[in-house]
């Protein structure tokens, strides 16, 4: 079976501030590239969707966020980031994965994989969606930017957020579940 801990590690060594995920969301659009998917990219700054027609049947969108924050990580692992970037003020920040968005991101990619080479086992229409800024509000910016006009309208979105949980564990709940973020800056 096919794993993406590299991938994993590549994306958490190199995090990226919100609205600045140009290498990570390259990294996406060449991985759906490599499936055959249609490709479109920046969406409301560096967000990507991937669609993958495989005949009737329901659209379904599944979506992972891209961006990191501005801490550093003392994780201790080999593959920490050690990167630093200047947030939107022009400050120059340490940067890290330390919510989870490299998971997300590698999570998808996987699933789009997976899915890919089940294509015979079920028909319908997968979108994949990238988006970046999670932080600040960036799926509103790909809305705004047309994200609908270029894919097609999907009947159910399914998003993800990593939890501490047991390890190997998944949860599902439908309706709404950590929503309601906001950001804000003290200076
Ligand atoms: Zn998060």
């Amino acid at each position: 079976m096919k794993t993406f801990e590299g991938f994993y590690r590549n994306l958490h060594s190199f995090p990226e501030l919100s609205g600045q995920e140009e290498r990570t969301s390259t990294t996406a659009a060449e991985y759906l590239n490599s499936l055959d998917f249609e490709v479109h990219t920046h969406i409301g700054g560096y967000g990507v969707a991937g669609v993958f027609r495989n005949g009737d049947g329901p659209t379904v969108l599944l979506r992972a966020d891209m961006d990191a924050l501005p801490m550093e990580e003392e994780t201790g692992v080999p593959y920490a980031s050690t990167r630093v970037m200047k947030d939107r003020n022009g400050v120059e920040r340490p940067v890290a994965h330390a919510c989870g968005h490299d998971f997300h991101v590698t999570a998808l990619v996987a699933a789009a994989s997976l899915l890919h080479s089940a294509k015979s086992e079920w028909s319908g229409t997968l979108v994949c969606v990238f988006q970046p800024s999670e932080e600040l509000n960036g799926a509103k910016g790909m809305i705004e930017d047309g994200l609908y006009e270029k894919i097609p309208k999907p009947d159910v979105v399914l998003a993800q957020h990593v939890l501490k949980m047991r390890a190997g564990t998944v949860s599902v709940k439908s309706g709404r579940l950590l929503t309601a973020a906001d950001a804000f800056d003290v200076m």
